[in-house]
C-alpha cells in the first residue's frame, strides 16, 4: 500500500523533507535535502496500487530515464541508501535532479503570462523542448504526455532552462483512464491516441504544437472547456490549417488559421510560427509535422532551427511609434535596410536618421548586423529627417476583440471563463500601451543623446577654429606691423639714398622667432625675396 502523505516521515537518515513538489496521475514527488551536504533531490513515488503490468511499465520507465543524457530531460540520479526505505508496492523510486523552477503550468499561470509569455521565454522553451523531443525521437522514445505540467523549469547560468519529466508513464492509457484520470489533460493529446489508433511520434508533434500555442497566447487552441465527445465531434470539422477552434463571446463557435491577439510576438516571428502551428495541429496524422505542399519537403524541428536562427532587426518608427521588424543576412548593409524601411514607413533613406541605443549613427556602409540581435528588445530608432518639429501621427491599437466586445454590450453579463480572458486582455493592452509608451521615452532619451555627441563635437570644432582664428588675427597683426615698418623704413631709406635689401634682411632675422605658424614663415620669406 502506498503512504498517505501525512504518514510521510520527515527524516531519513540526513535527508530531510523539505517540500512537496507535486502529485500526478500516479506519483509524488517530494523534495530532500541532505543536511550534510545540502545536496537537494527530488524523489518520485508511487501513489496508487498498479496492475502487475503497469508495475512493470513503472520500472521499466525508471531505467530508459536512467538511460537519458540530456540537457532538456530532467537527470536521473541514484537513490541514496536512506531514501530506500520510501518505496512502496516493491515499486522503485524515482530520483530526479530537483528543478527549482517548479513546473511551466504554475509559470503560464503568473498574471504576467494571462496573454502569454513573453517573445523571449517563449523561443527558450521551443529551443528547448524541440531539442529535447529530437533527442527522444532519436531515441525511439515516444512522450505520449508532454503538456506544461510535466516541463519544469530550472535557473540556467544565462537563462531558465526547460526539462521534459515524466517519461513515457501515459503509454498506459486506456479508455477508461482517459475519461477519469486524464480529464483536463486531453487538450494536449493527438487525435488517434484518442480514437486508441496506431500511434507515432507524430502524437508528440501534436502536444507540442498546442503546448507552444498555449505559451504564445495563454490559452489552449481547441475548445478548452469542452467534454471529449462533443470535442471531439467539434474538432473534426476543423479544416487542415485550422489553428485554434473557439467559442466567441456570443457563444457562436469559431474556426482559424491566424494566431489570435493579443500575444507578445513580433510580427514576422508570430507569421513564422503561424505557419509551423499550421504544420504541427493537423488532425492527421500523415501530414503532421511537414509541409508536404512546399517545393522542398519540410520537416518541423528543422523549420523550427531555421526560424530561431533568424538575424532580425526591430526599428522603431518613431512618427508613428510602428515597429517593423526585418529578417537580415549577414553580407547585408545598412542601406539595403533603408530601401526596406522606406516602403513601410514611406521615408525616403536619405531621410532616415537611424539611432542605436546610446545615440549612435548607423551610416549606410555600416553592417546591418550591427544592430542584428538575438531575440532581445534592443531597438533601432528611425527619425524623420524632414520633419523634426511635426507632430507624431500615431497609429492607434486595434483592441482585442473580447474589449471590443464589451465596450459595445456594456450590460451583457459574460460566464466567469470569459470575464476572465477579457480582464486579461484589458490588463494585458494597457500593459502594452505602457510598454509603447516607455519606448517612445527611450527613443527621445536616443535623439537627445544624439544631439548631445552632435553638441559635443560641434563644439570641439568651434574651438579649434577660435584659436585657430587668433593665430591668424595675431599674425595678420604681426604683418600689417612689420609692412608698416618696411615702409617706413623704406622711406626712410629713400630719403637717404641708401640701399634697402641689408635693412630688410637685419629686421627679419630679429623677429623670426616670433613665428610660430608654418605657413606664416613662409608667406613671410614670399614677401621678402
Ligand atoms: P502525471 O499525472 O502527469 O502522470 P505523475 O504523477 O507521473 O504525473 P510527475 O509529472 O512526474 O508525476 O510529477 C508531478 C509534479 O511534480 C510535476 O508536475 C512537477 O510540478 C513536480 N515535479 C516532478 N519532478 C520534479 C523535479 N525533478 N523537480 C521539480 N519538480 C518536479
Ligand atoms: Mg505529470
Amino acid at each position: 500500500m502506498s503512504r498517505p502523505p501525512s504518514m510521510q516521515p520527515q527524516m531519513c537518515g540526513p535527508w530531510e523533507l523539505k517540500e512537496r513538489l507535486g502529485t500526478g496521475g500516479f506519483g509524488n514527488v517530494t523534495l530532500w535535502q541532505n543536511k550534510e551536504s545540502a545536496t537537494q533531490i527530488a524523489i518520485k513515488q508511487c501513489r496508487q496500487e498498479l496492475s502487475a503490468k503497469n508495475k512493470g511499465r513503472w520500472s521499466l520507465e525508471i531505467q530508459i530515464m536512467k538511460r537519458l543524457n540530456h540537457m532538456n530531460v530532467v537527470a536521473a540520479r541514484d537513490v541514496p541508501e536512506e531514501l530506500q526505505k520510501l518505496a512502496t508496492n516493491d515499486l522503485p523510486l524515482l530520483a530526479m535532479e530537483y528543478c527549482q523552477g517548479g513546473d511551466l503550468r504554475k509559470y503560464l499561470n503568473l498574471l504576467e503570462n494571462c496573454c502569454g509569455m513573453r517573445e523571449a521565454a517563449v523561443l527558450t522553451l521551443i529551443q528547448d523542448i524541440s531539442s529535447a523531443l529530437t533527442y527522444l525521437h532519436g531515441m525511439r522514445i515516444i512522450h505520449r504526455d508532454l503538456k506544461p505540467e510535466n516541463i519544469v523549469l530550472q535557473q540556467g547560468e544565462k537563462r531558465l532552462v526547460h526539462k521534459i519529466i515524466d517519461l513515457g508513464y501515459a503509454k498506459e492509457l486506456d479508455q477508461s483512464s482517459l475519461c477519469t484520470s486524464f480529464v483536463g489533460t486531453l487538450q494536449y493529446l493527438a487525435p488517434e491516441l484518442l480514437e486508441q489508433q496506431k500511434y507515432t511520434v507524430a502524437v508528440d508533434y501534436w502536444s507540442f504544437g498546442t503546448l507552444v500555442f498555449e505559451c504564445i497566447t495563454g490559452f489552449r487552441p481547441f475548445l478548452p472547456t469542452w467534454q471529449p465527445v462533443q470535442w471531439h465531434n467539434k474538432l473534426l470539422q476543423k479544416q487542415v490549417d485550422d489553428i485554434v477552434v473557439y467559442e466567441d463571446l456570443t457563444g457562436e463557435v469559431r474556426f482559424s488559421k491566424h494566431l489570435p491577439n493579443p500575444h507578445n510576438l513580433n510580427k514576422l516571428l508570430a507569421g513564422e510560427l503561424e505557419s509551423w502551428l499550421q504544420m504541427m495541429l493537423r488532425w492527421s496524422p500523415k501530414e503532421r509535422g511537414k509541409d508536404l505542399r512546399k517545393r522542398t519537403s519540410c520537416f518541423c524541428f528543422d523549420e523550427l532551427s531555421r526560424i530561431l536562427n533568424l538575424k532580425l532587426v526591430h526599428v522603431l518608427n518613431m512618427t508613428s511609434a510602428e515597429i517593423f521588424t526585418y529578417s537580415v543576412q549577414p553580407q547585408e548593409d545598412v542601406a539595403s535596410l533603408q530601401e526596406r524601411i522606406a516602403q513601410d514607413a514611406r521615408i525616403p533613406p536619405a531621410n532616415q536618421e537611424l539611432l542605436l541605443e546610446a545615440g549612435l549613427a548607423l551610416e549606410p556602409h555600416n553592417s546591418v548586423m550591427q544592430c542584428a540581435i538575438d531575440y532581445n528588445e534592443p531597438l533601432v530608432f528611425l527619425f524623420d529627417r524632414s520633419c523634426y518639429s511635426y507632430e507624431p501621427q500615431f497609429t492607434p491599437r486595434v483592441l482585442p476583440e473580447n474589449i471590443r466586445f464589451v465596450q459595445n454590450e456594456l450590460k451583457r453579463l459574460l460566464p466567469y471563463s470569459s470575464q476572465r480572458r477579457t480582464w486579461g486582455q484589458a490588463w494585458h493592452t494597457i500593459r502594452a500601451l505602457k510598454e509603447d509608451w516607455q519606448r517612445l521615452q527611450q527613443g527621445q532619451k536616443v535623439a537627445i543623446m544624439s544631439l548631445l555627441r552632435h553638441n559635443g563635437t560641434l563644439s570641439k570644432q568651434k574651438n579649434e577654429m577660435v584659436s585657430m582664428h587668433q593665430r591668424l588675427k595675431a599674425t595678420l597683426e604681426f604683418f600689417s606691423t612689420s609692412l608698416h615698418i618696411d615702409i617706413d623704413k623704406y622711406q626712410e631709406q629713400r630719403a637717404t639714398g641708401i640701399g634697402t635689401t641689408h635693412g630688410r634682411i637685419k629686421y627679419y632675422s630679429t623677429h623670426t622667432h616670433q613665428f610660430t605658424s608654418h605657413s606664416a614663415q613662409k608667406a613671410l620669406w614670399v614677401m621678402t625675396s
